[in-house]
């Protein structure tokens, strides 16, 4: 047994229990050997990169590195409000979305309460729930997509909060508006629901809504989104939630003080505002999402539908079509897509939709691995 894994040993400081039970999150991948060009499909990052204003108004934020920035993120939520229409003051900004999550979590769940996800959820709910000293409770999904009455089944007098990915990553799934609502209209009063719209710009439903008008009329839902996905943002870590008055209020007493750099910041604005560089990235997904869903499919592979900017393929458990041996024979390639068995699909990988270039490299790569004998 590593030293690290002995729970026991008396001679330094122990976290709290529960903490070195929680498996560390493991990010996509990003290398191939040496001498092969890398196309990074495993992080559902934007192939477009961010808005070229964004890139300027954060060269310009490195004159003045000495300075605090803004602790209260007033002009990003004035900005974000300004595009959404929301009140400024009941957004809260964080070191991406998952800061967020976590501070909801420790906000609103201690040691012994539950919260509730579903099957293949975004698995920072898990860490935030056992970071938090909480238990993790799962929902079963029903083709791979949320279900309410499961959740709802699961729904105890322990029960504090409920996350739901709407769309869904990894499964690129969604839950209708009038689901999530009967969702929310059926949870006690004293149950957060997190709605986390991680994804929601690249929708394309007239079902789908991202969830302010439950958060504008009800105490107990929270909506977060994230700069890291269509804005090109993820490095900068920047987030957002709109909640409630008063949960917004407690959020704001267990947060970091300075917990968004100004540089982040910066960007974050000028890239709320270039909407024509946000088409362009649309535009994008529309044309290659189903264009590698039906390429993929044409292979023989079965391809969950996606209302996201990413994938789920999934593989036969067959000896040479397996989907860790489709990772390793993409990975020579260079082509890096994300394996997924730590969300319970071992015989899928994911792809994140990218340039053209590597949509089309993917698509042959996928078509030789069919075809090897
Ligand atoms: C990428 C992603 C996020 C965003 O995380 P950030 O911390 O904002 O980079 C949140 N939720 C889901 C489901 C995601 O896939």
């Amino acid at each position: 047994m590593s030293v690290l894994a002995n729970p026991s040993s008396p001679d330094r400081p122990q976290p709290r229990a529960g903490v070195m039970a929680i498996d560390p999150y493991v990010p996509g991948k990003s290398g191939a050997k040496t001498g092969v060009k890398v196309y990074k499909l495993s992080s559902n990052e934007t192939p477009l990169g961010p808005s070229p204003q964004a890139v300027a108004a954060y060269k310009n934020a490195a004159d003045h590195l000495e300075l605090y920035p803004d602790g209260g993120s007033t002009a990003l939520r004035d900005a974000i409000g300004q595009k959404y229409g929301l009140d400024p003051s009941r957004i809260i900004c964080g070191s991406g979305s998952d800061e967020i999550l976590s501070l909801l979590t420790s906000a609103y769940v201690g040691p012994g309460d539950e919260g509730i996800y579903t099957t293949h959820g975004f698995l920072v709910y898990k860490l935030a729930l056992l970071a938090a000293g909480g238990v993790p409770v799962v929902a079963e999904e029903k083709n791979l997509t949320a279900c309410v009455n499961t959740i709802l089944a699961k729904v105890t007098a322990k029960t504090k909060i409920v996350f739901l990915a709407n769309p869904n990553n990894p499964t690129g799934t969604y839950l209708p508006f009038d689901e999530v609502k009967r969702l929310h209209q059926n949870l006690p009063a004293h149950v957060l629901l997190v709605l986390d719209a991680a994804y929601a710009e690249y929708v394309r439903r007239n079902d789908y809504a991202a969830g302010i008008e439950l958060v504008a009329t009800n105490e107990n839902v929270v909506m977060t989104r994230t700069f890291s996905k269509i804005h090109g943002l993820a490095m900068l870590r920047l987030g957002w939630g709109y909640a409630p008055a008063a949960v917004a209020d407690a959020l704001n007493r267990i947060r970091g003080p300075f917990n968004v750099n100004g540089p982040a910041m910066t960007a974050g604005i000028a890239s709320l505002q270039d909407e024509a560089h946000m088409a362009k990235a649309l535009d994008h997904n529309d044309h290659w999402l189903p264009w590698l869903t039906k390429e993929i499919e044409a292979l023989g592979l079965t391809v969950t539908p996606s209302v996201g900017n990413f994938l789920l393929i999934h593989f036969p458990q067959t000896k040479g079509r397996s989907a860790k041996e489709a990772d390793a024979f993409l990975t020579e390639r260079g082509l890096i897509l994300r394996a997924v068995g730590a969300y319970g699909l071992p015989d899928c990988l994911r792809l994140t939709i990218g340039s053209e270039e590597a949509n089309r490299l993917v698509v042959t790569a996928l078509k030789d691995f069919m075809a090897r004998a």
